[in-house]
């Protein structure tokens, strides 16, 4: 990775940076002026009538940055239906893309993002012993896009401190050391993992990727203040059994409609008593669905998968399982506790090799 400073006529620096490697985890959405992960981003999309449904044009994140430059970030299959299999794939699944031709502020917290993360890559050193590569494979994931902290907690108001951002004023050093400075504490940021997201399918899609390499048993991720690997925090339906906390589910299913409601039966039953097996599923209405952005592009998820698929998804529910005498069901906050992917096959299960040893086993 290569960065080129520049100044223009006005005595303004500029940077670009050349063979970037890493997931732009946030962009500006300039047709909503909203700054979004990519999911968010996806979700608004599909939200949008069918009928003038258009894609969106996105900008860096950082306001100081996008005001003087407005540099462009590329939105990559945000307007796709990306299939289960294609989630942990970067290349397929939706991402953020850097353009190497725009111009960034020398201090754009995106620049200062990119140069923290190469550093943390490249002091991961090399590689000695069979465990040196996993942790190795670990902290390269960390210089890319693994995420720590599911944030399910609603966002708090109020006045930021001051960041070293604000305390180092333009006039008083240069911009190569207040991105020198940025850098570092971004480095710190970065170790210190507090890599975090709102928004569940983004954590569906690490641990699709953590699983596809193999760590997602070390891989750790921060729910709700608790901390467990990726492996513990992801049950297969296979496996599911009741449980006082909270799990992010996930199996194949078959969806229905009833009238104004989509009903989601995991293909693997769950045991209430010892001799009883019960179905687990969801419903949820289409006016549920339509009162939040989310929950219109599950809706187009679903009513594409019935229409094309057979009705066949992988489902992801974060949330806890219930059992009374004869039934079991799902305790979530809602439809931002889901995820609906349409499946890449019907007979193999998302990556992650211990799915359900017989997913069609329930299949009408
Ligand atoms: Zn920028």
């Amino acid at each position: 990775m290569r960065l080129e400073a520049t100044s223009d006529d006005n005595g303004r620096e500029f940077v670009r940076l050349h063979g970037a490697e890493h997931q732009i985890e946030r962009a500006h959405c300039v047709d909503l002026n909203e700054t979004l992960e990519i999911f968010g981003a996806r979700n608004a999309f599909w939200a949008q009538a069918p009928d003038t449904r258009r894609r969106f044009r996105f900008e860096c994140p950082d306001d100081e940055c996008r005001e003087l430059f407005h540099p462009t970030i590329a939105g990559v299959n945000y307007d796709k239906l990306v299939n289960d299999r294609d989630l942990g794939n970067h290349l397929r699944a939706p991402h953020f893309r850097w353009i190497e031709a725009a111009a960034h502020s020398a201090t754009c917290e995106l620049v200062v993002d990119a140069l923290a993360r190469a550093e943390v890559a490249k002091e991961a050193g090399p590689v000695a012993s069979p465990d040196d590569a996993l942790g190795q494979r670990l902290t390269t994931y960390k210089a890319t896009d693994y995420v720590d902290v599911f944030v399910i907690e609603l966002p708090k108001r109020g006045a930021k401190g001051p960041t070293s951002r604000d305390l180092l004023s333009p006039g008083r050093v240069s911009s190569f050391e207040r991105r020198r400075t940025l850098v570092v504490e971004r480095r710190a940021a970065l170790r210190a993992n507090l890599t975090e997201s709102r928004v569940l399918q983004s954590i569906v899609s690490c641990h699709q990727r953590l699983a596809a390499a193999r760590v997602a048993d070390k891989a750790k991720l921060r729910i709700g203040g608790v901390w467990r690997t990726y492996y513990e925090w992801f049950c297969p339906m296979g496996r599911a059994a009741a449980q006082d906390e909270n799990r992010i589910w996930y199996g194949g299913a078959s969806v229905r409609k009833y009238g104004e409601r989509y009903s989601v039966r995991f293909y693997d039953r769950i045991a209430v008593s010892v001799d009883r097996l019960v179905p687990l599923g969801i419903v949820v209405t289409t006016a549920e669905l339509d009162a939040s952005r989310d929950g219109r592009y599950y809706r187009e998820v679903l009513d594409q998968v019935l229409a094309t698929r057979g009705g066949y998804v992988t489902c992801w529910v974060y949330g806890r399982i219930v059992l009374s005498s004869d039934s079991a069901r799902f305790e979530t906050r809602g439809i931002s506790d889901m995820v609906f992917a349409p499946r890449a096959s019907r007979r193999e299960g998302p990556l992650d090799g211990r799915t359900s040893k017989n997913p069609e086993k329930d299949k009408r």
